[in-house]
């Protein structure tokens, strides 16, 4: 009897057909194998059910590491002769589906890396079919290597021969190489020295290395080396932001921090992302590798390069984003040479070029779960599985925000997800998000039927949406904020498009509301295809707009004037730091602003909250370098505060029947507190229990009115651990059910797939 297996999932150029052909050849079935543009065809001449059954199971047992089954269909077909086995090469019309990120050197090339009886012995480009450069060398489909930046580099006899044996672990590993035909090394200026002796030569001195890396460029010093380490943030103009770093195994890595469970897995994964955890007591590296936080960003080698430079150092090293501080990571070696000249007193460089810039990605570990905060280097461009009523939509394109920015193709059940682009503010970002638009489109074969972007009437992407609404004569959907937040945890959470609406809590910065003004502690009523605000924290000015973003004290100020407490606080504690910083300001002149409304808009904002209390305990109040410095700070201290820490009360008072979560009653707390010398830890403490417990209270209220049972926790605020932990307990602890982020960003890097669900789920209920 012939049958067809039809196979999809990440199944092609992770070594699928080969595994096919040896499970086939192993059980005697003749027939054939091929990829085509809806994942990998298996066809057996001669089986028995049994023997079909037989050999998905031998399939799925030796599945190769980087491959993925999403789903199997086994049916009969007619005879065809056949007497043995055959992988089919593919058709080169036929778009591909396989393209599969980056991945991390696997254990088998690690090993020949470091034997000096193997051909590529300490060779920095070694790959094979499981491991190496994918997403970040591509071009164009089909995905082989004449589409990628390894075409400049023809495979030697002995390569060619790996790469065309089914039995072999390179057979079609398109970035294949040996030190006979493929990339090399060198140090900028010392062409003929050996690189890599220089590179460990400029660590050992305190100098700081530029090297070239899978997605981009590091910048790397020796991270136990104080000097080394205020050099490189100098250098960088990068005054606060935390270094990544990373260690040659584990083993140093917990010298230094707390491996939490789940931590080991996380790190050893193919995806090898950086793991933000807890420093141990006493850890002896320098304090200014993360001067505001008691966690530390912790990767391990992912590379071959990273092993042989690793190799010597039992100390960690920094290895930063090889950028001036705000911009976009450089890949290329001119511009290397360009922009970073000032920066390395080593460039160690190689002729493999990056394509694609695809940054580190970022994992923290929240009730008990690897959570993105940055989804990039071996994640993207792995489709995500959405629930299966997905599955007749129309092909739709989210485009983000300004901020984090990603894009998002929809396709059926598959949610494709770009690597993060950054802030859009930034020319050179905007250049990578065309760049990284034209290639999904290409390497998805991808022609929207709808076109989704932010409410924003300012923001870029929204720009973008406008013209490739036009360019492909697709509907536009410009999509609130906080609804793309809530929709994107309901869509990676498998809801189906038609669920019934969840209570929505979107906790960010700042948002574009329905009603055009400025939202950020939202707590909505939502399903794919509507939202209602049910209720917000209090709108409170932003004293000077933009300004108030990067200047935390304005937003203490707001507060404090909108609760009448201004004079008081100021005459009543005159010794406190942040009382005497007030009184320098111009404070006539604010509050008359403040009065009149001018230049203040009023928004419902989490994070500008966060800003006023870490201003209040003298973090940051002046001046923050990035979004969110000043809460992280804040919530650094907080978790160093007692566990036996009282929550501080906050108001809920009614709007027009909408509750509106206020901070007064917390002001003269928190400033009686300060006087009275209670430890900051404790106070900003009993500052994020005191939000947690009132949003519950609200929530639980709403959850009841509306008869909800499912909760989703979205936008950035909630990247907070203590605040995520505290209201997924509370809620769960109320008997709700608490939906949060695991593969997708709870910062705006998940808004584009949120777009997208909802655009999709609009067209496909007649409201297109
Ligand atoms: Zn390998
Ligand atoms: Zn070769």
């Amino acid at each position: 009897m012939a049958h067809a297996l039809r196979i999809r999932g990440l199944v092609q150029g992770v070594g699928f057909r080969p595994t096919v052909w040896c499970v086939a050849n192993e059980l005697g079935l003749p027939g054939d194998v091929r990829n085509d543009g809806e994942g990998v065809l298996v066809r057996l001449a001669n089986a028995s059910p049994e023997q079909v059954e037989t050999f998905m199971r031998e399939l799925r047992d030796r599945l190769p590491p980087l491959a993925r089954i999403d789903s199997t269909e086994i049916y009969r077909i007619g005879d065809f002769g056949c007497d043995r086995f055959d992988i089919v090469a593919s058709e080169r019309s036929a778009p591909l589906t396989g393209i599969i990120p980056d991945a991390a050197t696997c254990p088998a090339c690690l090993s020949e890396l470091f034997d000096p009886g193997d051909r590529r012995y300490r060779y920095p480009f070694i790959n094979c079919t499981h491991c190496g450069p994918r997403l970040s060398i591509i071009r164009a489909i089909p995905y082989d290597r004449a589409n990628t930046s390894m075409a400049a580099f023809p495979l030697c006899e002995r390569c060619a021969a790996e790469y065309s044996d089914p039995a072999d672990r390179r057979y079609h590993a398109q970035p294949n190489a040996c030190p006979a035909c493929g990339p090399r090394l060198w140090v900028a200026g010392r062409e003929k020295e050996d690189p890599l002796a220089l590179a460990q030569d400029c660590l050992r001195r305190g100098g700081i290395l530029a090297l070239k890396g899978i997605g981009g460029f590091h910048l790397a010093c020796d991270a136990g080396n104080p000097e080394a380490v205020r050099t490189l943030r100098q250098r960088k103009r990068r005054f606060a932001k935390p270094f990544a770093l990373m260690a040659r195994d584990e083993a140093v890595i917990a010298r230094h921090a707390v491996l939490q469970p789940g931590a080991a897995e996380l790190l050893r994964s193919a995806a090898a992302p950086i793991v933000l955890l807890p420093r141990v007591p006493h850890c002896d590296l320098p304090q200014e590798l993360a001067p505001d936080s008691a966690e530390l960003g912790f990767m391990l080698p992912y590379s071959p390069l990273h092993h042989l430079l690793l190799a010597p150092w039992t100390a960690p090293l920094v290895m930063t984003s090889g950028n001036l501080s705000d911009e976009p990571q450089c890949t290329g070696n001119d511009e290397v040479l360009e922009r970073l000249a000032g920066l390395a007193d080593t460039v160690l460089l190689h002729d493999r070029e990056i394509v694609n810039r695809v940054d580190d990605s970022v994992v923290r570990i929240m009730a008990g779960q690897g959570r993105p905060l940055r989804r990039a280097r071996g994640y993207a461009p792995a489709p995500l599985r959405l629930h299966r009523s997905f599955e007749q939509i129309a092909p739709t394109l989210g485009l983000g925000g300004d901020l984090k920015n990603t894009i998002c193709l929809l396709r059926g059940r598959d949610a494709i997800l770009s690597q993060h682009l950054g802030d859009l503010a930034d020319a050179r970002t905007r250049d990578a998000f065309e760049q990284t638009l034209q290639l999904y489109l290409e390497l998805f074969a991808f022609k929207p039927a709808v076109v989704a972007c932010d409410r924003h009437p300012r923001y870029h992407s929204a720009g973008f949406g406008q013209r490739l609404a036009q360019e492909f004569s697709a509907p536009l959907h410009r999509v609130q904020h906080h609804h793309a937040h809530i929709a994107a945890v309901m869509a990676e959470r498998g809801l189906a498009i038609d669920h019934p609406a969840v209570i929505g809590i979107a906790l960010d910065g700042l948002g574009y509301g329905a009603d055009d003004g400025l939202w950020g502690g939202e707590i909505l009523l939502a399903d794919f295809r509507h939202s209602r605000r049910l209720a917000h924290l209090e709108a409170v000015p932003l004293p000077g707009g933009d300004r108030a973003a990067l200047e935390p004290w304005r937003n203490l100020l707001a507060r404090l004037w909108q609760h009448g407490l201004l004079q008081n606080t100021l005459q009543k504690h005159p010794d406190l730091a942040i009382v005497d910083y007030l009184r320098q300001q111009p404070l006539g002149m604010l509050q008359q602003m403040l009065t009149r409304g001018i230049n203040s808009p009023a928004s419902s904002s989490t994070g500008r909250l966060f800003d006023a209390v870490a201003a209040a305990l003298d973090l940051h109040k002046e001046r923050i370098h990035q979004e969110g410095q000043a809460a992280m700070a804040l919530e650094q201290l907080a978790l160093q505060g007692s566990p036996e820490t009282e929550p501080y009360p906050f108001a809920i008072y009614r709007q027009s029947e909408m509750p509106v979560l206020a901070s007064e009653p917390l002001w003269p707390r928190l400033f009686e507190d300060l006087a009275r010398g209670r430890t900051p830890g404790d106070i900003a403490r009993a500052f994020h229990l005191g939000l947690a417990d009132s949003l519950i209270a609200v929530t639980a209220e709403m959850a009841e009115r509306h008869g909800v049972g499912q909760v989703a926790l979205s936008g950035g605020v909630l990247q907070n651990r203590l605040l995520f932990e505290r209201l997924r307990a509370g809620l769960t602890a109320m008997g709700l059910q608490a939906l949060a982020h695991r593969d997708v960003p709870a910062n705006d890097g998940g808004i584009s797939l949120g777009q997208a669900a909802i655009a999709a789920a609009r067209l496909a209920a007649g409201e297109g």
